[in-house]
């Protein structure tokens, strides 16, 4: 098999060209530009095995970062599993808001709920060297993922198991950050997000328990004049709103990614509790 004929193959199994290039540029370490310039270059029986079972896995509808084993996020490249989410271009906007809230110079603790792969936790310990971060999930797997895309790049992150709040008993953070599952739990997206873990991406019902439960728990936990940043689906805003206004947060601000949707929501702790 040659590398047009695996194109050939991908396109008679529906699967986008820029995808198969992707696909090719990872199995045989090689950039796209001399994949172009050696389009007749045969591959080994052992690749062009594993080229027909990647396209097979595409066709069938997995991420691709799952089938290349990572995705960048804020120029990190992070390792993913089926074990955390793919990380999201829009979750960037979060990352953006928490360094305004964080002076460059500045030493403070800052927490990630559910981290997943760890991406935000990640992007904020890097771009903030000064900031002590934090990170919990519930799942071990998860966990394993986000300590070693830690490890990959140097990140001295704290990461700690449990759901929540509850693993950060008796702690409190100038910032605190969640990107939590928040899709309905009957919402007809999720039928095309059915290779990533159900939990990450839905808590079921209205899609909001776990905002509401992250929301509730953060008095507990930050500390005078900190901000709690959230993302959520994008006709949660007003919902999102209230619960941050009946808990007590001050004058609740709500951010819009580059698709114009609203897609996090913050707000100040005005005082200890
Ligand atoms: N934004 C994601 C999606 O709709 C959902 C992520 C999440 O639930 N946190 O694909």
């Amino acid at each position: 098999m040659t590398i047009t004929e695996a194109l050939q193959a991908a396109r008679a199994l529906g699967v986008a060209r820029l995808d198969a290039q992707w696909l090719l540029e990872h199995l045989l370490a090689r950039p796209r530009t001399w994949l172009l310039a050696h389009d007749d270059c045969e591959l080994t029986p052992a690749q062009a095995a594993q080229i027909r079972s990647l396209l097979a896995r595409r066709a069938a509808g997995q991420p691709l970062a799952y089938l290349v084993g990572e995705r960048e996020f804020r120029g990190l490249a992070l390792q993913v599993s089926p074990a955390v989410l793919v990380p999201r271009p829009e979750t960037e906007l979060l990352v953006e808001w928490a360094l305004e809230c964080l002076p460059a110079k500045a030493e403070a603790d800052v927490v990630d709920l559910g981290c997943g792969s760890g991406a935000i936790a990640l992007a904020v310990q890097r771009e903030r060297p000064l900031a002590r971060v934090t990170a919990s999930d519930a799942s071990a797997e998860a966990l394993a993922v986000a300590r070693a895309n830690a490890l990959r790049h140097g990140l001295a992150v704290l990461f700690v198991q449990g759901d929540w709040w509850a693993p950060l008993r008796g702690r409190r953070f100038a910032l605190a950050l969640c990107n939590p599952p928040y899709v309905a739990g009957d919402d007809p997206h999720l039928a095309a997000l059915a290779h990533e873990p159900r939990g990450a991406l839905t808590p079921e019902g209205d899609g909001l328990a776990a905002l509401r439960c992250v929301v509730q728990g953060a008095p507990a936990h930050l500390l005078p004049g900190a901000c709690l940043l959230l993302e959520h689906g994008h006709d949660q805003a007003a919902a999102v709103q209230q619960m941050l206004l009946g808990a007590g947060f001050a004058t609740p601000e709500t951010r819009h990614d580059l698709a114009g949707l609203a897609r996090c929501t913050g707000a100040r702790w005005p005082g200890a509790k």
